[in-house]
């Protein structure tokens, strides 16, 4: 993965890719002053590239840093890499940290902040689940309450919840794990936001201390173009137990259908497969 031929954009540096390294007193490293973006390239048109820069850049700015380079910067530098790696379909993750300095404390303020992009062809997030339903575990660990991090962040310091969430169900044969909020209150999946169907209605959590995914304000749009009725609410863990449908979103996850959480199974439904084909159209459109 780090051994092998291709093109990182670094601080305005097209870079070889054996060559795209950090130092080890990195302060990201350390004190996960980073934030990223994940995003899809359709075609060699990346799907809602100016919405990823421009969050990439509020998600800096909610942990006190600023990126060194402007979104339309960002913008031309996707473009850069895509192009010098002769990609067409492919994930890119852009990444800006506190790099090495002065600073080796908590505190950072001297140290350079650094910019990345690279890209590789990803294919589904989810491999053949994609087709069948995904199968979800139930994660141990709680999405934490809003005024203990920066819940609209992208930020690297939130994603150790759900890397040991999504391990732990990995070892169990799951695709992935459903998390709840600190409240108790159904919240996503490690990487993607979760949707459900309920005799022709949507409910979908409040994204009031997660992420409110770009993928998921796509397909909301998608349902209301439908007319179909979308309830942004709080949704109890019991209630589970009465949905008939469930897909998840992500701009990796794409919309991915949901078979079984724990115990609970669902069917992959006309609704489930129209949002997924009406966003594959819409991606490539
Ligand atoms: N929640 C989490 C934790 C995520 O990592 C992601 C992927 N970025 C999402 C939700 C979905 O966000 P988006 O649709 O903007 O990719």
């Amino acid at each position: 993965y780090d051994d092998r031929d291709g093109t990182i954009w670094m601080d305005g540096r097209m870079v070889d890719w054996r060559d795209a390294n950090v130092h080890i007193l990195t302060h990201a490293l350390h004190y996960a002053s980073s934030v990223f973006e994940g995003e899809r390239a359709y075609g060699g048109n990346i799907f809602l590239s100016r919405k990823h820069s421009e969050r990439l850049h509020a998600s800096a700015k909610s942990m006190d840093f600023e990126i060194p380079f402007t979104v339309d910067e960002i913008e031309a530098a996707k473009q850069q890499v895509l192009a010098a790696n002769g990609l067409s379909d492919a994930y890119i993750r852009a990444v800006a940290w506190r790099g090495a300095g002065p600073d080796m404390g908590v505190a950072s303020q001297r140290n350079p902040v650094r910019l990345a992009i690279a890209a590789w062809e990803w294919g589904s997030y989810y491999g053949d689940a994609k087709m069948k339903g995904a199968r979800l575990d139930i994660a141990k660990w709680k999405r934490p309450a809003p005024e203990t991090a920066p819940y609209t962040a992208k930020a690297a310091g939130l994603y150790m919840i759900c890397t040991m969430s999504k391990h732990a169900a990995e070892a169990k044969g799951c695709s992935d794990a459903m998390m709840f909020d600190y409240r108790g209150y159904v919240a996503e999946a490690t990487g993607a936001n979760i949707f459900f169907v309920k005799d022709g209605e949507v409910h979908t959590p409040k994204p009031d201390c997660f992420l409110n995914g770009l993928t998921r304000q796509t397909v909301i749009g998608l349902l209301q173009d439908r007319q179909v009725k979308v309830n942004e609410r709080h949704i109890m863990p019991e209630e589970l137990e009465g949905f008939q449908q469930c897909w998840l979103t992500g701009s990796a996850a794409e919309v991915t259908p949901v078979g079984q959480i724990g115990d609970y199974n669902f069917e992959v439904g006309a609704l489930t497969r129209d949002m997924s084909q009406a966003y594959e159209a819409l991606v490539r459109a």
